[in-house]
């Protein structure tokens, strides 16, 4: 590994890799077996083929701001970080295009080109420190998704290092490619199909003008009518997020302080951007359906400052929780947006019913829920039961017709609720299509996919998710003398080497 991409490239000592341990879903957490930067597409493609032929268990990693615990090395993985490898290869504004490498953060490929009047849509509120890498892998939305679409809608084509090393080109800069959409499949397959290491993204020119509202409403059903109200006018804002009470103490104690009043059960922040003519109108319209809907107060920014500081105070609302609770889990389901008032309502009756407090922080526009999960986990049995709590709040936003992630990936956490989603059927077709990229299951094994009843009871025995490296330590001793190299259901199993832990051969 060394000799691939440069002893300063390798980490392996035990204290340096427990930062690794984890991404931003902290429920859960597991030491790697070492960690590798390399530093472009080829040095990527022979570390993985590498570890194929050594069948050593890996995955990608970006800034690790995952929520849904995707970067987590749950088998002992070799962590293959991306971060060193983030420029910007290429612009082409008259083609408003960009190609970056996949450890770009975000708002930074924004920060290059803003310069020359452009920008990159999708903006998570992480965007200052999560990758395009990351992105891609999540298939990433944002408060600004409603008007101009999440991820896969920026990403036109990239290149592909599969589990076993060999590189894909996929995608097409201009015009669809022919035959199956590959850079689908890829877009939010969460690292269990390969690694992107070369991404070309759409790149927009930025709009001539912005208008934002902040709406104070007594009660959040009047809030929830508004964000549909102004859809139906036929008004597609750029973002509509709502924030709770709970989330607006969190802020107001952080350093984004706005001075929301205490009684009142949300705020909506509307956004409306394009050309100038016409944007007056809009911000007027909007004020009108506010009202209409018993808006207490409702405000048009007076200038960027007064803008900045809202959003500010919307982009840091996860962080804030902080400030109110020493633990929290970031859930994230979709409902259609006409069931909001009810689901809502069915969320502050699970809070009630755990026991555990819960704040609401969300892209309202798009129905995309994220409940903020409050808990302690000091005290026993608590982290199990918000764990829980997270699986009730997801199956109210199937049962309503919605799904069980909007952006955040289903990674660890939400890999039994699936379940709930999907019959058999449907994830024996997925099994099929990450086998198909992922033969061996070395590539994020363990993620995004339970195994199906049907091929579960083989695979649970041999090779499937251990609950950390030390499970999978002990899986690997046992299986060592009676491991065979395939099962009857056509799930191969990979041939694990001893593992030493100590970083030898590395
Ligand atoms: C405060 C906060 C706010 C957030 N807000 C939002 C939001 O508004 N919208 C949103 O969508 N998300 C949000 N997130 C979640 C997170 O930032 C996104 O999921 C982001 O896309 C993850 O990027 P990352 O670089 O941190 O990826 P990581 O966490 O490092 O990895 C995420 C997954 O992608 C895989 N991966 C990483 N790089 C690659 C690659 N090059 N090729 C293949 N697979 C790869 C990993 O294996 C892992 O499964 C937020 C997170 C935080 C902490």
């Amino acid at each position: 590994m060394q000799r691939i991409v440069g002893k300063q490239n390798v980490i392996h000592e035990p204290h340096r890799l427990h930062v690794f341990s984890c991404d931003g879903y902290v429920a859960k957490q597991a030491m790697p077996r070492a960690v590798v930067y390399p530093g472009d597409t080829e040095e990527v493609a022979a570390v993985v083929r590498w570890l194929h032929q050594h069948k050593i268990p890996f995955l990608p990693r970006g800034a690790g701001t995952g929520l849904s615990g995707g970067a987590i090395p749950l088998n002992g993985e070799v962590i293959i970080s991306l971060v060193k490898m983030k420029k910007l290869l290429s612009v082409d504004f008259d083609n408003l295009r960009a190609v970056v490498q996949p450890g770009l953060v975000n708002l930074t490929l924004t920060k290059k080109i803003m310069g020359d009047g452009y920008y990159y849509a999708p903006d998570p509120s992480s965007q200052s420190v999560c990758t395009i890498g990351g992105n891609l892998a999540e298939n990433a939305g944002g408060s600004h998704c409603l008007k101009y679409g999440v991820t896969t809608n920026h990403i036109v084509a990239a290149k592909f290092v599969l589990p076993d090393g060999e590189v894909l080109d996929v995608g097409s800069p201009f015009g669809d490619p022919i035959g199956y959409d590959i850079l689908g499949l890829i877009v939010g397959s969460e690292g269990t199909l390969g690694i992107a290491t070369e991404i070309t993204v759409r790149i927009l020119k930025k709009p001539q003008a912005v208008k934002t509202a902040l709406a104070m409403f007594d009660r959040v059903e009047d809030a929830s009518n508004t964000v549909s109200a102004i859809i139906g006018a036929g008004i597609i804002p750029a973002a509509i997020e709502m924030m709770d009470q709970l989330a607006m103490q969190a802020v107001d104690k952080s350093n984004y302080h706005v001075g929301y009043p205490t009684d009142i059960e949300a705020v909506l922040l509307i956004e409306v951007d394009g050309l100038a003519a016409g944007l007056e109108e809009d911000a007027a319209r909007i004020v009108d359906i506010c009202e209409q809907n018993h808006v207490r107060t409702v405000k048009v920014a007076e200038d960027d400052a007064e803008r900045a500081l809202w959003w500010s105070s919307r982009k840091m609302a996860f962080g804030a929780i902080g400030r109110v609770s020493p633990d929290y889990i970031v859930q994230d389901g979709v409902i259609p947006r006409t069931r909001l008032t009810e689901v809502l309502q069915r969320i502050t009756e699970i809070s009630r019913e755990s026991g555990l407090a819960i704040a609401n922080v969300f892209h309202a526009g798009d129905g995309n829920l994220h409940p903020l999960i409050c808990y302690d986990s000091r005290i026993p049995g608590e982290t199990e039961k918000a764990i829980r709590v997270g699986s009730e709040v997801l199956q109210v936003c199937v049962d309503v017709g919605g799904t069980i992630t909007g952006e955040h990936g289903v990674g660890i956490e939400k890999i039994e609720d699936m379940r709930y989603q999907f019959r058999d059927v449907d994830l024996r077709a997925q099994v099929a299509i990450r086998d198909a990229f992922n033969p061996l299951d070395l590539c994020n094994s363990g993620k995004l996919i339970p195994t199906p009843g049907r091929c579960a009871e083989v695979k649970n025995a041999k090779w499937t998710i251990a609950s950390n490296a030390k499970v999978f330590e002990r899986l690997e001793e046992q299986a060592a003398v009676t491991r065979p190299h395939s099962v009857g259901d056509g799930h191969h199993l990979p041939a694990t080497e001893p593992r030493s832990g100590s970083g030898d051969g590395f």
